[in-house]
Protein backbone atom coordinates (compact mmCIF):
# COMPACT_ATOMS: atom_id res chain seq x y z
CA UNK A 1 0.00 0.00 0.00
CA UNK A 2 1.17 3.60 -0.85
CA UNK A 3 1.35 5.96 2.12
CA UNK A 4 2.90 8.52 3.27
CA UNK A 5 4.92 9.81 6.41
CA UNK A 6 3.73 13.57 7.13
CA UNK A 7 6.16 13.39 9.97
CA UNK A 8 9.13 12.84 9.88
CA UNK A 9 12.69 14.27 10.10
CA UNK A 10 14.55 12.67 7.32
CA UNK A 11 17.70 15.09 8.25
CA UNK A 12 18.61 12.56 10.46
CA UNK A 13 18.36 9.08 8.80
CA UNK A 14 20.20 7.65 6.57
CA UNK A 15 20.07 6.75 2.71
CA UNK A 16 19.43 3.69 3.43
CA UNK A 17 16.67 4.60 5.17
CA UNK A 18 15.05 6.42 2.48
CA UNK A 19 15.46 3.33 0.06
CA UNK A 20 13.83 1.21 3.12
CA UNK A 21 10.53 3.53 2.96
CA UNK A 22 10.66 3.54 -0.51
CA UNK A 23 10.11 -0.06 -1.23
CA UNK A 24 7.70 -0.64 1.95
CA UNK A 25 5.33 1.85 0.32
CA UNK A 26 6.53 5.36 0.88
CA UNK A 27 5.70 8.05 -1.62
CA UNK A 28 6.05 11.40 0.25
CA UNK A 29 7.67 12.48 3.48
CA UNK A 30 6.70 15.92 5.27
CA UNK A 31 9.32 17.07 7.62
CA UNK A 32 8.63 19.85 10.23
CA UNK A 33 11.40 22.18 11.39
CA UNK A 34 13.02 21.06 14.50
CA UNK A 35 15.33 20.57 17.59
CA UNK A 36 19.08 19.27 15.92
CA UNK A 37 19.54 17.98 19.41
CA UNK A 38 21.77 20.97 20.72
CA UNK A 39 20.87 24.71 20.13
CA UNK A 40 22.04 26.73 16.94
CA UNK A 41 24.55 29.37 18.10
CA UNK A 42 22.64 32.34 15.91
CA UNK A 43 20.03 33.07 13.53
CA UNK A 44 22.14 31.93 10.48
CA UNK A 45 21.95 28.54 11.65
CA UNK A 46 18.59 28.62 11.38
CA UNK A 47 19.17 30.04 7.55
CA UNK A 48 21.44 27.17 6.85
CA UNK A 49 18.63 24.43 8.06
CA UNK A 50 15.99 26.00 6.40
CA UNK A 51 18.48 25.74 3.20
CA UNK A 52 19.46 22.14 3.62
CA UNK A 53 15.31 21.34 4.38
CA UNK A 54 14.58 22.92 0.86
CA UNK A 55 17.14 22.23 -0.85
CA UNK A 56 19.27 19.12 -0.16
CA UNK A 57 16.93 17.52 1.52
CA UNK A 58 14.16 17.19 -1.05
CA UNK A 59 16.67 16.18 -3.72
CA UNK A 60 17.90 13.42 -1.44
CA UNK A 61 14.59 12.23 -0.66
CA UNK A 62 13.50 12.56 -4.73
CA UNK A 63 16.44 10.45 -5.22
CA UNK A 64 14.44 7.59 -3.88
CA UNK A 65 11.43 8.59 -5.76
CA UNK A 66 9.60 9.87 -2.39
CA UNK A 67 7.93 13.46 -2.82
CA UNK A 68 9.78 16.00 -0.30
CA UNK A 69 7.75 18.55 1.56
CA UNK A 70 8.99 20.65 4.92
CA UNK A 71 7.54 23.05 7.71
CA UNK A 72 9.52 26.23 8.34
CA UNK A 73 9.75 27.80 11.82
CA UNK A 74 12.03 27.68 15.50
CA UNK A 75 11.53 25.18 17.44
CA UNK A 76 9.83 25.29 20.97
CA UNK A 77 13.11 24.54 22.87
CA UNK A 78 15.22 27.20 21.07
CA UNK A 79 11.90 29.70 21.09
CA UNK A 80 12.55 30.34 24.85
CA UNK A 81 14.61 33.04 23.38
CA UNK A 82 12.80 35.21 22.12
CA UNK A 83 15.09 37.22 20.80
CA UNK A 84 16.49 34.80 18.19
CA UNK A 85 13.05 33.84 17.67
CA UNK A 86 12.33 37.11 16.06
CA UNK A 87 14.97 36.71 13.65
CA UNK A 88 14.26 33.49 12.70
CA UNK A 89 10.49 34.33 12.05
CA UNK A 90 11.66 36.98 10.00
CA UNK A 91 13.40 34.83 7.85
CA UNK A 92 10.88 32.68 7.18
CA UNK A 93 8.76 34.29 4.01
CA UNK A 94 12.22 33.86 2.05
CA UNK A 95 12.03 30.26 1.84
CA UNK A 96 8.22 30.03 1.38
CA UNK A 97 7.80 30.73 -2.02
CA UNK A 98 10.05 27.74 -3.14
CA UNK A 99 9.31 24.45 -4.01
CA UNK A 100 8.59 21.66 -0.89
CA UNK A 101 7.33 24.13 1.74
CA UNK A 102 4.15 23.36 3.24
CA UNK A 103 3.67 26.25 5.73
CA UNK A 104 4.72 26.98 9.34
CA UNK A 105 5.76 23.95 11.74
CA UNK A 106 6.52 22.43 14.30
CA UNK A 107 5.54 25.22 16.17
CA UNK A 108 4.34 24.27 19.93
CA UNK A 109 5.11 24.56 23.76
CA UNK A 110 8.00 22.27 24.95
CA UNK A 111 7.97 23.28 28.73
CA UNK A 112 4.82 25.75 28.28
CA UNK A 113 6.51 28.69 29.17
CA UNK A 114 5.37 32.12 28.73
CA UNK A 115 8.61 32.70 26.14
CA UNK A 116 7.22 29.85 24.44
CA UNK A 117 3.46 30.97 24.25
CA UNK A 118 5.22 34.26 23.38
CA UNK A 119 6.58 32.47 20.18
CA UNK A 120 3.85 30.28 18.97
CA UNK A 121 1.50 33.29 18.82
CA UNK A 122 4.43 35.44 16.81
CA UNK A 123 4.41 32.15 14.66
CA UNK A 124 0.58 31.99 14.16
CA UNK A 125 0.26 35.89 13.16
CA UNK A 126 3.09 35.22 10.23
CA UNK A 127 0.83 32.37 9.02
CA UNK A 128 -2.62 34.46 9.44
CA UNK A 129 -1.25 37.12 7.24
CA UNK A 130 0.40 34.65 5.07
CA UNK A 131 -2.38 32.33 4.84
CA UNK A 132 -0.10 29.69 5.74
CA UNK A 133 -0.76 25.70 7.09
CA UNK A 134 0.02 25.35 10.70
CA UNK A 135 1.68 22.04 12.14
CA UNK A 136 1.72 22.05 16.04
CA UNK A 137 4.01 20.12 18.28
CA UNK A 138 2.44 19.43 21.60
CA UNK A 139 4.80 18.83 24.66
CA UNK A 140 5.66 15.25 25.85
CA UNK A 141 4.58 13.26 28.98
CA UNK A 142 3.36 15.38 32.19
CA UNK A 143 3.39 18.95 30.23
CA UNK A 144 1.36 17.16 27.12
CA UNK A 145 -2.67 17.99 28.50
CA UNK A 146 -1.85 21.25 30.08
CA UNK A 147 -0.14 22.21 26.57
CA UNK A 148 -2.47 21.36 24.64
CA UNK A 149 -5.36 23.47 26.35
CA UNK A 150 -3.40 26.13 26.06
CA UNK A 151 -2.14 25.87 22.09
CA UNK A 152 -6.06 24.79 21.65
CA UNK A 153 -7.01 28.31 23.17
CA UNK A 154 -4.34 30.43 21.80
CA UNK A 155 -5.42 28.62 18.12
CA UNK A 156 -9.18 30.04 19.41
CA UNK A 157 -8.34 33.51 20.10
CA UNK A 158 -6.86 33.62 16.24
CA UNK A 159 -9.87 33.56 13.95
CA UNK A 160 -8.16 34.33 10.96
CA UNK A 161 -7.11 31.04 11.13
CA UNK A 162 -9.40 28.20 10.03
CA UNK A 163 -9.25 24.82 12.32
CA UNK A 164 -8.77 22.96 9.41
CA UNK A 165 -5.38 24.27 8.46
CA UNK A 166 -4.22 23.82 11.37
CA UNK A 167 -2.77 19.90 12.31
CA UNK A 168 -2.40 19.13 15.91
CA UNK A 169 0.78 16.29 16.11
CA UNK A 170 1.81 13.70 18.99
CA UNK A 171 -1.88 13.22 20.44
CA UNK A 172 -2.61 10.44 23.12
CA UNK A 173 -5.39 8.78 23.89
CA UNK A 174 -6.22 12.06 26.70
CA UNK A 175 -5.81 15.15 24.12
CA UNK A 176 -6.92 13.86 20.67
CA UNK A 177 -10.56 14.27 21.41
CA UNK A 178 -9.92 18.01 22.74
CA UNK A 179 -8.15 18.24 18.90
CA UNK A 180 -10.63 16.82 16.82
CA UNK A 181 -13.73 18.67 18.40
CA UNK A 182 -11.88 21.84 18.28
CA UNK A 183 -12.10 21.20 14.45
CA UNK A 184 -8.43 20.58 13.76
CA UNK A 185 -6.87 17.36 11.97
CA UNK A 186 -4.43 15.16 14.75
CA UNK A 187 -1.23 13.36 13.72
CA UNK A 188 -0.59 10.50 16.42
CA UNK A 189 3.32 9.75 16.40
CA UNK A 190 4.01 5.95 16.62
CA UNK A 191 7.46 5.78 18.69
CA UNK A 192 8.72 2.28 20.05
CA UNK A 193 8.67 2.94 23.47
CA UNK A 194 7.07 6.68 24.07
CA UNK A 195 4.20 8.56 22.43
CA UNK A 196 2.14 6.08 20.82
CA UNK A 197 2.17 2.50 19.53
CA UNK A 198 0.58 1.11 16.20
CA UNK A 199 -1.59 -0.47 18.66
CA UNK A 200 -2.50 2.24 20.45
CA UNK A 201 -2.92 4.51 17.61
CA UNK A 202 -5.65 1.67 15.83
CA UNK A 203 -7.11 1.48 19.28
CA UNK A 204 -8.03 5.55 18.77
CA UNK A 205 -8.80 4.85 15.54
CA UNK A 206 -11.59 1.78 16.21
CA UNK A 207 -12.83 4.77 19.18
CA UNK A 208 -12.70 7.92 16.68
CA UNK A 209 -12.74 7.04 13.81
CA UNK A 210 -10.77 7.97 10.57
CA UNK A 211 -11.36 11.65 9.87
CA UNK A 212 -8.74 14.14 10.09
CA UNK A 213 -6.94 11.61 11.95
CA UNK A 214 -3.46 11.07 10.44
CA UNK A 215 -0.44 8.50 12.01
CA UNK A 216 3.44 8.96 11.37
CA UNK A 217 6.71 7.93 12.85
CA UNK A 218 8.60 11.59 13.72
CA UNK A 219 11.50 9.25 12.80
CA UNK A 220 14.72 11.61 14.17
CA UNK A 221 18.02 11.18 16.03
CA UNK A 222 16.60 9.14 19.37
CA UNK A 223 14.87 6.35 19.60
CA UNK A 224 12.77 5.71 16.54
CA UNK A 225 11.16 3.94 13.44
CA UNK A 226 11.28 5.20 10.22
CA UNK A 227 9.00 2.49 9.35
CA UNK A 228 6.61 3.12 11.73
CA UNK A 229 3.64 3.60 9.35
CA UNK A 230 3.92 0.35 7.73
CA UNK A 231 3.84 -1.45 11.44
CA UNK A 232 0.73 0.68 12.02
CA UNK A 233 -0.65 -0.70 8.23
CA UNK A 234 0.19 -4.17 9.94
CA UNK A 235 -1.49 -3.62 13.06
CA UNK A 236 -4.86 -2.36 11.09
CA UNK A 237 -4.79 -5.08 8.51
CA UNK A 238 -4.20 -8.07 11.27
CA UNK A 239 -7.21 -6.64 13.49
CA UNK A 240 -9.20 -7.17 10.18
CA UNK A 241 -9.73 -3.51 8.98
CA UNK A 242 -10.38 -2.85 5.07
CA UNK A 243 -8.04 -1.57 2.97
CA UNK A 244 -10.29 1.66 2.35
CA UNK A 245 -10.22 2.65 6.18
CA UNK A 246 -6.18 2.23 5.85
CA UNK A 247 -5.61 4.04 3.18
CA UNK A 248 -7.71 6.83 4.39
CA UNK A 249 -5.73 7.37 7.30
CA UNK A 250 -2.14 6.92 5.74
CA UNK A 251 -2.47 8.26 2.44
CA UNK A 252 -6.11 10.13 2.01
CA UNK A 253 -6.24 12.68 4.73
CA UNK A 254 -2.48 13.52 4.52
CA UNK A 255 -3.24 14.64 0.90
CA UNK A 256 -6.08 16.51 1.79
CA UNK A 257 -4.30 18.35 4.49
CA UNK A 258 -1.53 19.41 2.52
CA UNK A 259 -4.01 19.98 -0.69
CA UNK A 260 -4.75 23.15 1.40
CA UNK A 261 -1.38 24.78 0.61
CA UNK A 262 -2.12 26.41 -2.78
CA UNK A 263 1.84 25.55 -3.19
CA UNK A 264 1.49 21.91 -2.92
CA UNK A 265 1.86 19.63 -6.02
CA UNK A 266 1.66 16.31 -6.23
CA UNK A 267 1.50 13.32 -8.61
CA UNK A 268 2.87 10.31 -7.81
CA UNK A 269 5.83 8.50 -9.49
CA UNK A 270 4.52 5.71 -11.60
CA UNK A 271 0.91 6.29 -10.96
CA UNK A 272 -0.22 4.03 -13.51
CA UNK A 273 1.27 1.25 -12.12
CA UNK A 274 0.70 1.72 -8.54
CA UNK A 275 -3.19 2.32 -9.18
CA UNK A 276 -3.89 -0.67 -7.27
CA UNK A 277 -2.87 -0.28 -3.60
ZN1 LIG B 1 9.04 16.37 15.15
Amino acid sequence: MRYIDPHIHMVSRTTDDYKRMALAGCVLVSEPAFWAGFDRSGAEGFRDYFRQLTTFERNRSLAYGIEHQCWLCINAKEADNVALAREVIAMIPEFLAGPGVLGIGEIGLNKNTRNEATVFLEHLELAARLLELVLVHTPHLADKYQGTRMILDMLRDEPRIDPERVCIDHVEEHTIRLALEAGHWVGMTLYPITKCTPSRAADMVETYGAERVMVNSAGDWGHSDPLAVPEFIFEMRARGHDEALIRRVVYENPLTFFSQCPRFEFTPRGDAVAATP
